[in-house]
């Protein structure tokens, strides 16, 4: 599936997404945000078209994001109101790239048909493709009861979990087969269905990608804030992604109170990068430290060298993309310092307490240098420069081929 710039779902590489928190009908707020998002490494960013406010400001928001060189896909994130909406502003209708339609918040009872389908024919008016996006949170709840039924009267009743799982997952099929009878090609839906729990995401996604074929969104919706939100994301991302399941991540991190909305892309990058499906910035390995390292000189080396990776990334994102894999070891003693320093393209082992005060620098697996000094973060990070403008630097000569 083509969304401006970006390919989606067969053999492309997993789409990194986010969502803005702004208030869409803040024009400025909203387009500075994905201009963040963006230019953090979201490929696609999803607003919220909440009411009129909202659909008005869109076309306002993707103009000024393509006038300054931004072509993101924007996602319209529909509900409730999402059919009227998009029929009353088609201005908004055409400026986003791509509709979010949860189906269960789009009406209740015999409208609950008709909207759904109002705004599946808005799609294909304005060929724009659709996620289906089911949440555990809004599930339909009229399907939810009739499985339920079901499930009653079955010679052996499954649990009520199992028939919520399900359910989620029948709420989706239903939806994306309703949309294709309504003349929605099956290459313009992507699926979700996002709960909150690591097991059932595990569980719902394997029941999915075992029956349909369109390109999976995965996320953990309402993962939390910190470190939990992090860590159960990954678990339950991790164990899909490893089956061969997503083709596009969304991290639904909670900030925390002043915190980067970015944040939740660096994590779903870190999380393809550290799983060995995509590339995006050189790692630094880290040793833990422990009692042998008494001085924080190497948590603080260690902080500066990532700093500086992610300072000088726009720079080198330009040469070789190789460097996106370069691998940088910052190691606080002898123990497992020069070892972990030789697997890197480059890497340095302080020394710890009681060591002699000099520390080795190690290139493709060659001890090259010994720093000393009183400016060891200074030295390695000229050598990390050196050693960037040597191996993926592209020169004069090459680009002029
Ligand atoms: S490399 Fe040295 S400082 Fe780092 S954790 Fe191992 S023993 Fe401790």
């Amino acid at each position: 599936m083509q969304i401006g710039p970006v390919t989606l779902g067969g053999d492309a590489p997993i789409v990194v997404q986010s969502m803005t928190n702004t208030d869409t009908a803040d024009i400025q707020g909203t387009t500075t945000q994905i201009m963040q998002l963006a230019d953090a490494g979201s490929e696609l960013v999803r607003i919220t078209v909440n009411t009129e406010e909202a659909a008005a400001a869109v076309p306002a928001i993707v103009a000024e994001l393509r006038r300054q060189g931004y072509l993101t896909p924007i996602v319209g994130d529909f509900h409730y109101n999402g059919h009227r909406l998009l029929q009353d502003y088609p201005a908004m209708a055409q400026a986003l790239d791509k509709y979010r339609i949860n189906p269960g918040n789009v009406g209740f009872g015999a409208k609950q048909d008709k909207q759904f389908s109002d705004m599946i024919a808005l799609a294909i008016q304005y060929d724009k493709p659709v996620r289906i996006g089911v949440n555990w949170g809004s599930l339909d709840q009229s399907l939810l009861t009739r499985l339920m039924d079901e499930n009653a009267k079955s010679a052996q009743p499954k649990e009520a979990d199992e028939v919520a799982r399900e359910a989620l997952v029948v709420s989706a099929l239903e939806s994306a087969a309703k949309a294709e009878a309504l003349g929605l090609p099956a290459n313009r839906i992507t699926l979700s269905c996002k709960v909150s729990r690591v097991q059932d995401l595990i569980a719902v996604y394997r029941s999915l990608a075992a029956r349909c074929a369109y390109p999976l969104h995965l996320g953990l919706t309402e993962a939390g804030m910190g470190s939990k939100g992090i860590v159960a994301s990954t678990a339950a991302l991790s164990v899909l992604l490893q089956e061969g399941i997503g083709d596009t991540i969304r991290i639904s991190l909670t900030p925390e109170p002043g915190g980067a909305r970015t944040q939740e892309v660096e994590v779903a990058q870190q999380i393809l990068q550290v799983m060995g499906l995509r590339s995006f910035n050189p790692l630094v390995t880290a040793c833990p430290g422990c009692g042998r390292t008494t001085s924080t000189v190497f948590q603080e080396l260690a902080d500066e060298i990532q700093n500086y990776i992610k300072e000088r990334m726009p720079v080198w994102a330009n040469y070789d993309p190789l460097v996106k894999e370069m691998d940088v070891a910052v190691m606080g003693c002898i123990v497992n310092g020069p070892g972990e320093s030789k697997h890197a393209n480059i890497g340095i082992s302080l020394p710890g307490t009681g060591e002699s005060p000099v520390a080795p620098v190690f290139e493709d697996g060659k001890k090259v240098a010994t720093l000393r000094g009183e400016d060891i973060a200074d030295q390695f990070k000229a050598r990390l420069e050196a050693y960037v403008e040597s191996h993926y630097a592209v020169q004069p000569q090459q680009q002029a081929v």
